[in-house]
């Protein structure tokens, strides 16, 4: 076992003891330094004393991202500028954006989060990692840069875009991971298959290290189908750490969280109230031993679960569901609530169609329109007309048979959609609000 796993391995009343050890420092500490929390605590009625177990947590306020848009941009920063190492931020699509200053410390702790997901992954010190995710303000470049070095492994920051000479840098150096959004490694195929490199015969690949938007497990079969790789979902946010605050596990569906660093919650998205292991709801996470930005029970919006019972692998550490959805990205239409996520899974059970697609709405005078993009694979192209309207069929049962609703659903040449080399945008709704 490579070193950096051994917190994965920790004994639990030892791991329950050391979580309310470090939340009865953190909600002083949060208290004295952060004014927000401080008087939403006072509105509530409670103080840092009042935390005496783990379930006591439970009485104080929540975070949101638009406390962090209105206390922008250091209104949550707890240690003094002298103390500050790194900033990073996150595109704000609406107004301004959020601002996650951190010291040499929080850095190091995110760190040791990306290195112990990759271990768990199965990738060792001989790994070559090509960094596919842009560098910058956004988390996951310099994420997976420095928890790749972490574990020793040989960095090649290529960062996002100029994808040709991407490829021509994994056939030439021998990259064995990348780390990248799911969909730029799907246009990553895409611009290979074009120029005629297949990963399997042309390149040394065999591990993709896949965050920062949702995914479905179908689409991570493709991938792993195109490719030969073993597709692995890193999960995390810039608000807690960034990618890393948990990883999934070889030995079941789920990701295990590093709740040494991040303590999870899952409460009902409507009344607030902590619900049980087992119960699906938003994900909140405070974390433990952040001294630049400490967040207290900050509200993700991703929809999950914690699992009950132990992991086959050993590991103590809580497994949450994969998220497939933010509670952000719910669609109203025709009166159903719909995830994009929903219909990805969808698409993806026809073979003919390729993991590219567009998700439209708008509106007319009388009703809502539903309109589905989807590319169809090559061979599928060059079909008949009558072989594309069966497909075009297929799709429209499959969505109909899940979502309950029949879109209009256009099949599309291949590469005809847009392609993202950082996260992808796959719904455009224009409709009157
Ligand atoms: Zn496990």
């Amino acid at each position: 076992m490579n070193p950096i796993s051994k917190p994965d391995y920790m004994p639990i009343p030892e791991l329950r003891k050391m979580q309310l050890e470090k939340l009865q420092k953190l909600i002083p500490y949060e208290y004295e330094r952060v004014p927000l929390f401080r008087r939403r605590c006072d509105e509530k009625g409670v103080k840092p004393r009042d935390l005496v177990t783990l379930a006591d947590l439970a009485k104080f306020p929540f975070m949101k991202k638009t406390d962090l848009r209105d206390e922008y941009p250091y209104g949550l920063t707890a240690a003094p500028m002298s103390e500050i190492n790194r900033f990073h931020c996150s595109s704000g699509t609406t107004g301004k954006p959020i601002c996650i200053p951190q010291t040499a410390e929080d850095v190091a702790i995110w760190t040791e989060g990306v290195a112990r997901c990759m271990a768990m992954y199965g990738i060792t010190r001989d790994d070559i990692v090509q960094v596919s995710y842009g560098y910058g303000l956004f988390t996951g470049g310099l994420g997976a840069h420095y928890g790749a070095e972490k574990l020793g492994c040989a960095v090649l920051p290529t960062g996002a875009g100029n994808t040709e000479k991407q490829i021509m840098l994994m056939k030439d150096l021998g990259t064995t991971v990348i780390c990248c959004t799911p969909s730029y490694f799907l246009h990553l195929a895409t611009v290979a298959e074009k120029i005629g490199v297949d990963f399997r015969r042309d390149t040394k690949l065999r591990h993709g290290v896949f965050g920062a938007e949702p995914w479905t497990d179908e689409i991570r079969e493709r991938i792993e189908q195109m490719s030969g790789i073993k597709a692995h979902d890193i999960y995390g946010l810039t608000e807690i750490a960034g990618p890393g605050v948990a990883g999934n596990c070889p030995y079941c569906h789920g990701l295990h969280v590093w709740e040494d660093h991040f303590y999870p919650e899952i409460i009902d998205p409507d009344t607030l109230e902590v619900l049980p292991d087992g119960e699906e709801g938003e994900l909140v996470f405070t974390t433990l031993d952040r001294v630049g930005t400490p967040m207290v029970r900050y509200r993700t919006r991703d929809l999950s679960r914690l699992q009950v019972g132990e992991c086959k692998c050993g590991r103590t550490m809580r497994v949450m569901d994969r998220v497939h959805a933010r509670s952000d990205d719910m669609l109203i239409i025709h009166g159903v609530n719909v995830f994009p996520s929903q219909i990805e899974a969808c698409l993806m059970k026809v073979p003919e169609v390729a993991p590219h697609y567009m998700i439209e709405l708008s509106s007319t005078d009388t009703m809502d329109r539903f309109e589905i993009k989807v590319e169809v694979t090559a061979d599928t192209m060059s079909d008949s007309m009558s072989k594309m309207e069966a497909v075009r069929k297929r799709v429209a049962a499959s969505i109909k048979e899940i979502v309950g609703l029949s879109p209009k659903i256009m099949l599309v040449a291949p590469g005809s959609l847009p392609r993202s080399e950082g996260k992808i945008k796959r719904v455009i709704d224009n409709r009157r609000k």
